[in-house]
């Protein structure tokens, strides 16, 4: 394949564009090469600049559950933008599709509509702070919940990605405030609360990692930290940028049977416009402003065209729980796959998956949190990054991502991964 068109487009942005990218891991600087262009994007397929046909695995980073241009979301749109693209004041629409999430996910009643996920977990947050009158936070390393100054202190994704999990710009001050936690591992957890004790306000975690990689929750881990928090005053936050309304119609919250206090949500709840919201039972939601002393706002919050693109997509999510099952059954066909195929040519390797997210790394031991995500195989990565491009299969430019499916691809284009896989597998070996 041939990225000449895009690479010139690349060079071009680096000129008025800060490294190129309005988002640090789309410069491909950890796996090298050129970063692709998109023209654009039908169902399963992206189509770059040079011409070029790629199976996506990205999806927008999760949300086009459905596909990309998906036809209900994209007529949502027009029809909507035809009316106004916003207003700052309130619409119909906003209720609908907030009564809707209330509906799908299990244990809020009410819901707050922002502009991304890094908005949405930085103001559930604060909200925790203010309704239990405790400044600090427990987040996970290796647990991505944006570019936020709280959050970037051993964060995944990106930040990993270009080695400065703590950035410079974040205060001292505000990083004492955030304490680090090692993923699955409830007694570190418990020791933390311990040795805090009345000043943790909240615990902030993917209840499915997917900025290491994807890495599941272990066995009662969820469940034990439901029960510390309780025991402790503190609030459970499940950020569901990834998850929410990917892993079932209730997210993870649904698939583990576990309650969180607060959710966030990001992506899938805007079918891919730039929309978050954060959720939680009435008695939490009512501290905020205007009702209560916490204060948060947004012009664009609950943006029309947002918010159509969002209820067209929650309302088809709702409508057809077969989505869930359908994509279960494909991404499972997927990892047995890649996992025959990485057998067979002697790769060691380690597939984590839960539902519709998935990620490989190269290494055999199992990968449980940001220490064993990390010490796989970064050269054996790039090699694969690379091959499978060249394949026509596009997956995330870095190790610490995870691959998103969506509803669109076929068992054929399953295939055909399967087999891009097999023969940059013979390469690694
Ligand atoms: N939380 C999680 C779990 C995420 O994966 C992300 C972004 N990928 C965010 C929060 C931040 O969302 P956004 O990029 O929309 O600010």
């Amino acid at each position: 394949m041939v990225y000449q068109r895009s690479s010139a487009l690349f060079q071009e942005a680096q000129t008025v564009i800060p490294g190129g990218v309005n988002s640090p891991v789309r410069a491909f600087k950890a796996v090298g090469g050129t970063p692709i262009f998109v023209e654009k994007a039908k169902g399963a397929y992206l189509y770059d600049v040079d011409g070029n046909q790629l199976i996506d695995y990205i999806n927008s980073w999760g949300p086009m559950i459905l596909g990309h241009a998906h036809v209900p979301v994209v007529n949502a749109v027009i029809e909507k933008a035809q009316k106004g693209t916003s207003f700052g004041m309130p619409t119909e629409i906003e209720t609908d599709i907030a009564a809707l999430a209330v509906r799908m996910v299990p244990g809020i009643e009410k819901i707050r509509f922002v502009n991304s996920g890094t908005e949405a977990c930085m103001s559930a947050v604060r909200l925790a702070r203010g309704y239990t009158g405790k400044d600090k936070i427990i987040k996970f390393a290796g647990c991505y919940h944006g570019h936020s100054d709280s959050f970037l202190i051993q964060a995944g994704s990106g930040a990993v990605t270009f080695g400065t999990p703590n950035s410079p710009g974040v205060t001292k001050g505000t990083a004492k405030d955030t304490l680090l936690a090692t993923y699955n591992d409830l007694e570190n957890v418990a020791q933390l609360i311990q040795d805090n004790k009345d000043e943790i306000a909240c615990i902030i975690l993917e209840p499915v990692a997917g900025n290491m990689g994807c890495i599941p929750p272990a066995d009662r881990f969820l469940q034990g930290l439901r029960t510390l928090c309780d025991a402790n005053n503190i609030l459970l936050i499940f950020d569901e940028v990834m998850t929410g309304f990917r892993l079932a119609k209730g997210g993870a919250q649904e698939l583990y049977n576990v309650n969180a206090d607060i959710v966030t949500f990001g992506k899938v709840i805007g079918g891919g416009l730039p929309v978050g919201a954060f959720a939680a039972r009435a008695e939490i939601m009512n501290h905020l402003a205007p009702l209560g002393p916490v204060y948060q706002a947004g012009t664009l919050s609950g943006n029309p065209l947002a918010m159509a693109a969002g209820l067209a997509m929650l309302t088809e999510l709702n409508s057809n729980a077969e989505v869930f099952d359908s994509l279960e059954k494909k991404t499972a066909y997927l990892h047995k796959g890649l996992r025959e195929v990485m057998v067979k040519n002697g790769v060691a390797h380690t597939i984590n998956r839960v539902g519709s997210m998935l990620s490989i790394h190269f290494s055999e031991a199992p990968v449980v949190d940001f220490k064993t995500a990390a010490h796989a195989s970064g050269e054996n990565f790039k090699l694969f990054f690379h091959g499978m491009l060249q394949e026509g299969v596009y997956i995330a430019p870095s190790a610490y991502e995870t691959w998103f499916l969506c509803d669109a691809l076929t068992y054929l284009d399953l295939d055909k991964t399967i087999e891009a896989a097999n023969s940059v597998a013979q390469k690694l070996a």
